[in-house]
């Protein structure tokens, strides 16, 4: 189940690794072995209460392991645990987070960013809000009504005023309302998401970026999920025109925490205009002696911070470069015909009816039933009965007039449907497909009545 070989590999790195303070006076490690593997042990029978997040039948939340490469660079690392905060505290760490980020902005087509790696896509967003705020003092922060709930609860901690923009029937930012709301000439910063966190769409890029052209907001996009899709080449035509437009934004943060293969703890956020780093200016009695070269905790609101999550992106990147012809880029793609398949399978079946195309790799499909109450309760029966049978699905809750724009003779007596949604995230998505579909229709059986 769980490969030992990366173990071997963490092996010899770590001897490798020791080469480099082989001057130093030897020190004795004073921790009980044996006590250790006990509680090892006991972690272990704790930890099997999770749900199987690393294995393709789970095919729910967006959860997928970190790649190996990245779960052993993190390990390696962890002997030192530099601290990237300053150059102090984590000094080739630092390096190679200047680096990681870079060709993470390489590949959103920006040569010379302004980012840094932080705790998730919402640190990233609520930097990149604050950082807007100051552009534009006084001003509105709008985003999508499917935008992440992130957006909302950071504007109020930042004290910006919020609005949302509703949403078409396709689960878009619709441009008629957002157009609307500029005319008011209050708005600040325009949200654009690109991969929604609950539907998986991506808003309409062009077209927002014509609106500011005209209206001169500040556009900040959050591609925490979606934002890896950019170097796939399998995306629908209009998607990728999304996707070629997110050079144009002022911000961008993407999580590769969520797509990119790497533990929890991995966000980033990128600046189109170096010159914001003026907002973090500070002045610290405490580090900052080593050197005059950039130290990372001058352009980043958090103070310390795992040197580790720079050097398992470092190596995972560097593994995997993020290149359209590169193996990484393969997975995506992957992704992206496991979902087209699964919704097509989908769309022939008696049992359900799916939302609209995926444009990444989520799912949404309503259970068939006679009215939007009964359709919501099969598809908490169904999610059941497939977690019984080791296939784990996830619920979403879809504002009705979307749901009734794919499925028309459906009674609606509801605001909402309660679908069933799947992350078909994992690169080994494709091959498991079949399985999947026969596991998800013999749920389906058994709630058929
Ligand atoms: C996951 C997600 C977030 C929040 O990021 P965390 O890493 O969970 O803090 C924000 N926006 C979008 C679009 C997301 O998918």
């Amino acid at each position: 189940m769980f490969d030992k070989r990366e173990i071997d590999a963490l092996s010899t790195a770590l001897r490798k690794m020791a080469e480099g303070f082989a001057d130093l006076p030897s020190v004795e490690t004073k921790v009980d072995f044996a006590a250790m593997t006990a509680v090892l042990g006991d972690v272990a029978v704790r930890m099997q209460g999770n749900y199987p997040y690393h294995h393709p039948l789970y095919v729910g939340q967006m959860l997928k392991p970190p790649h190996p490469v990245a779960r052993a660079a993190y390990a390696l690392s962890m002997w030192i645990n530099p601290n990237n905060h300053a150059l102090d505290g984590g000094r080739a760490s630092s390096a190679m987070e200047k680096e990681a980020v870079a060709d993470l902005a390489t590949m959103f087509g920006w040569s010379n960013a302004l980012g840094h790696l932080c705790s998730g896509g919402t640190m990233a967003n609520l930097e990149a809000l604050w950082v807007a705020s100051r552009r534009n003092p006084g001003k509105k922060v709008v985003a999508g009504r499917l935008a992440h709930y992130t957006h909302e609860r950071i504007s109020r901690v930042l004290g910006l005023e919020f609005e949302s923009v509703p949403a078409t029937e396709t689960g878009v930012m619709d441009i008629e309302a957002l157009n609307g709301l500029l005319k008011n000439g209050d708005v600040g910063t325009v949200v654009a998401t690109v991969g929604t966190t609950g539907l998986g769409t991506v808003d309409p890029l062009p077209e927002i970026v014509a609106l500011r052209d005209q209206f001169g907001f500040r556009l900040h996009i959050d591609a925490a999920y979606g934002g890896y899709f950019i170097i796939a080449n399998e995306l629908e035509a209009s998607v990728r025109t999304v996707y070629d437009t997110i050079k144009q934004a002022d911000s961008i943060v993407i999580d590769p925490h969520k797509h990119g293969l790497q533990p929890y703890g991995c966000g980033c956020v990128l600046f189109k205009d170096m010159e914001v780093g003026a907002y973090y200016k500070h002045d610290s009695p405490y580090t900052y002696f080593s050197s005059s070269e950039l130290h990372l905790g001058e352009i980043s609101l958090e103070c310390s911070r795992p040197g580790a999550s720079a050097v398992a992106l470092w190596a995972t990147q560097r593994m995997l470069p993020m290149t359209p012809d590169g193996e990484f880029a393969g997975s995506l793609n992957n992704c992206l015909r496991a979902a087209r398949t699964f919704w097509l399978w989908l769309l022939s079946s008696d049992d359900f009816m799916p939302l609209m195309e995926p444009q990444i790799d989520i799912v949404i499909y309503a259970a068939k039933a006679a009215s939007a109450t009964a359709s919501s309760e099969r598809a908490r029966s169904i999610f059941a009965a497939a977690a019984k049978d080791d296939l784990h699905l996830a619920l979403v809750s879809v504002p009705a007039h979307i749901v009734a724009t794919y499925w028309p003779d459906v009674v609606i007596d509801s605001e909402s449907v309660t679908c069933l949604r799947s992350c078909l995230m994992k690169p080994e998505h494709e091959q498991w497909l079949e399985e999947i579909i026969v596991r998800l229709a013999r749920a389906a059986n058994v709630t058929n009545h």
